[in-house]
């Protein structure tokens, strides 16, 4: 099933965030029964109750539906209590920026500040001038796990998603940890569905690709990785216990604009796309930041620091 949250376009319709499930061109809207947030929905009624409500639905003759082109797209998961990210993840990333894979998965974290809804601008902030993008395969957990084996890992997933793990380069070398780099408002693109865990299959042989302004930059397969999804789970879970509606990036594969020659990075007016199959694509542009009125850092003579 692919879940997706969304804003009717049309005025006449109920106002605000809504939780739908596709079928064809049409929404099923969720929400008078499982609220409009989903990952609220996986924590108290689980993974199963959520997909068995929406199999339900599909077949309810008082479903309300809409048609696909008839809402504006929202991030499937508005504020997930934790993004624990893996970088360092797929063997071509590794090579183009002349490193080894590491021992064990290199884990960071971005917060709930960071998500953007599909089509959404992303800001580049004044900060930056190496902003630059990640696509990523994002796993969205339905179960608690903690320290669960790497052969249960997979029954503790609802679904899967989209996540563009946007990174300033130049703030990532220079702050030598990655919180401002990654942890930007607004750095985590998250979308345009979430699909369920059955109707994928196995994570590990999937297209994955993205396009700035038409242009590809990022062009592999989730086979590159070089700790598959089960693995992460089990690795992760030792140490954070994961509830439903978290969220798990599992990296990015070779060709970000910063291993590029020359290297290339984004300004306002470029258009990201990430594309992962069976998913579908996330696409944002980027805006670049005005001066503010409130940019107290800045009046501060820290902006830069
Ligand atoms: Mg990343």
């Amino acid at each position: 099933m692919r879940f997706t949250a969304f804003i009717y376009t049309d005025p006449d319709r109920v106002p605000g965030r809504r939780l739908g499930v596709e079928d064809g061109d049409r929404i099923a809207d969720l929400t008078d029964g499982l609220g409009a947030n989903l990952g609220a929905a996986l924590a108290t009624r689980g993974a199963d109750g959520v997909t068995d409500h929406a199999h339900r639905a599909l077949s309810d003759l008082d479903t309300t539906w809409v048609e696909a082109n008839g809402v504006r797209r929202l991030a499937p998961l508005p504020r997930p209590g934790k993004i624990v990210c893996v970088g360092l993840n797929y063997h071509g990333h590794c090579r183009e920026q002349g490193v080894e894979p590491p021992d064990y998965p290199m884990l960071f974290a971005k917060f709930a500040n960071t998500i953007t809804d599909p089509g959404a601008p992303v800001t580049r902030p004044r900060a930056t001038e190496r902003l630059d993008l990640e696509c990523e395969l994002a796993v969205i957990l339905g179960r608690p796990a903690s320290r669960v084996a790497p052969e249960h890992a997979l029954d503790h997933v609802f679904g899967y998603t989209i996540l563009n793990d946007i990174t300033a380069r130049d703030l990532q070398r220079e702050d030598r940890q990655w919180l401002r780099a990654k942890g930007w408002d607004g750095f985590a693109p998250l979308g345009p569905v979430a699909v369920t865990r059955d109707e994928m299959g196995d994570p590990g042989g999937l297209a994955i690709r993205s396009w700035v302004n038409g242009e590809p930059w990022q062009d592999s397969t989730t086979a590159d990785m070089i700790w598959e999804v089960a693995t992460l789970i089990a690795f992760v879970s030792r140490t954070i216990h994961l509830d439903p509606g978290d969220v798990i990036a599992t990296g990015t594969p070779a060709g970000v604009g910063h291993f590029h020659d020359p290297p290339r990075f984004l300004v306002g007016g470029d258009v990201m796309s990430c594309q992962i199959e069976g998913i579908g694509i996330l696409e944002n542009a980027v805006v670049d930041e005005q001066p503010r009125a409130d940019d107290h850092a800045a009046a501060a003579g820290v902006e830069d620091a």
